[in-house]
């Protein structure tokens, strides 16, 4: 199955922001790419996903300098274009609950020990700092971030894929779910049902599905991917332009001058059907609408319009997994929790070892062979 008298021939398994950011990066190096996925481009975690972009609080160095490259790469997106509705970067603003204020401190110190911008606010001055937000609201101590920012993660899926086929990308949806096929040991290509895909290389990028993918393959990456839920409301106008993250709900603004609304507080009301659809009572998405109102200065009526709920993925140790597996050459895993800050670097860092069959030092902590 080689095809080596052509471009390099990677298939990219998943339609999510880390398969089309590394099927994008790929063809900008000169891959053949084809991008195979289950139903809809943006139809995983990356359509409902908060995107805050951000490497704000505590852990460990490798993981925090990979998500500072990761907002780099945004930060040069946006250059090209700062009009876009869809990526910004006016700060996040941050507080834990009460009686919680010494957390709070102790990480606007560890951002600072990491020259992470940072700054210490209170009711009194979070209005010389970001507009909008309602200062009885607040915690004693909160901290800015002024370098922060947030993507919509289904219009940036919708601006690579116009780079995709422009370079001439081809684009499998609605493939089911598709497999990984393995010939002499290596990865061959991809298998959906009736029609099969040779490759000279595979990236395995289904996001909470990547270690059922894998497993297949018999490789375990342990997996904590919690249920999830992303509220948008109706448009609203309100001043307010930073990333919320707060004790009873995490706020972003969205394009159409809507908010995305998430939190974690409610995800025992989450219910599967034996469909393997999820629900939660409207009452409980009232509730987050209304924590998140109570933030905003004004108190404006957020009214929730729609609610997407499904698996958010996140790794087994919480850390990111990339790169090649061990056991089976030529089948790369991209798999994070941060997907949103990483996107953009992780699909660069991938393609750019795929191509070169050199590893990239900054993914050396995040290899899935850590788990065998
Ligand atoms: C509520 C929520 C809030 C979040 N907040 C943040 C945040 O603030 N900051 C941040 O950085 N990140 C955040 N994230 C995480 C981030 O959104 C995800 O890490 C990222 O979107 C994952 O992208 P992905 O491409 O890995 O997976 P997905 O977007 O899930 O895409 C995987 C795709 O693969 C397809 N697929 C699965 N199995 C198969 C198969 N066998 N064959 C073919 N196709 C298959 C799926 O249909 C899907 O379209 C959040 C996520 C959620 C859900």
């Amino acid at each position: 199955m080689s095809t080596a008298d052509g471009p390099r021939r990677v298939a990219v398994l998943g339609g999510g922001i880390l398969g089309v950011s590394t099927a994008v990066h790929l063809l900008r190096e000169g891959a053949s790419v084809v991008l195979i996925t289950e139903a809809e481009l943006a139809s995983g975690a990356s359509g409902r996903s908060l995107s805050w972009l951000n490497s704000a609080g505590e852990r460990a160095t490798p993981y925090h300098q990979l998500r500072v490259a990761g907002i780099d790469r945004y930060r040069t997106l946006f250059a090209a274009d700062p009009t876009r509705d869809w990526l910004r970067f006016d700060g996040g603003l941050h507080w834990a609950g009460t009686g919680a204020d010494q957390d709070t401190v102790a990480r606007h110190a560890h951002e600072r020990a990491h020259a992470y911008d940072s700054v210490l606010v209170s009711p009194e001055t979070v209005g010389d700092h970001t507009p909008g937000i309602s200062a009885e609201a607040v915690g004693a101590a909160a901290i800015f971030n002024p370098g922060e920012g947030w993507v919509s993660l289904p219009h940036l899926i919708d601006h690579l894929m116009e780079e995709f086929t422009a370079r001439g990308g081809e684009l499998v949806t609605n493939a089911g779910a598709a497999r990984v096929l393995v010939e002499e040991g290596r990865a061959a290509g991809v298998a959906t049902t009736g029609v099969s895909f040779a490759a000279d290389d595979v990236v395995v990028a289904c996001g909470p599905q990547t270690p059922a993918v894998v497993a297949e393959l018999g490789v375990e990456i342990p997996d904590a991917s919690p249920v999830s839920m992303l509220v948008t409301t109706a448009p609203v106008e309100h001043p307010v332009r930073t990333v919320l993250n707060t004790p009873r709900a995490a706020v972003r603004p969205n394009p159409g001058t809507t908010f995305a609304l998430d939190h974690d507080w409610y995800e025992e009301s989450i219910t599967q059907a034996q469909d393997g659809t999820y629900s939660i009572p409207e009452a409980v998405v009232d509730e987050l609408a209304g924590e998140a109102a109570t933030l905003l200065e004004g108190r404006p009526p957020l009214t929730a319009a729609s609610w997407k709920i499904g698996l958010k993925p996140i790794p087994g140790d919480g850390e990111p997994v990339f790169g090649e597996l061990d056991t089976v050459p030529g089948c790369f895993v991209a798999f994070t929790h941060s997907g949103a800050t990483l996107g953009l670097i992780a699909g660069e860092l991938l393609a750019g070892e795929i191509m070169t069959g050199s590893k990239h030092p900054m993914l050396e902590t995040f290899r899935p062979g850590r788990f065998a």
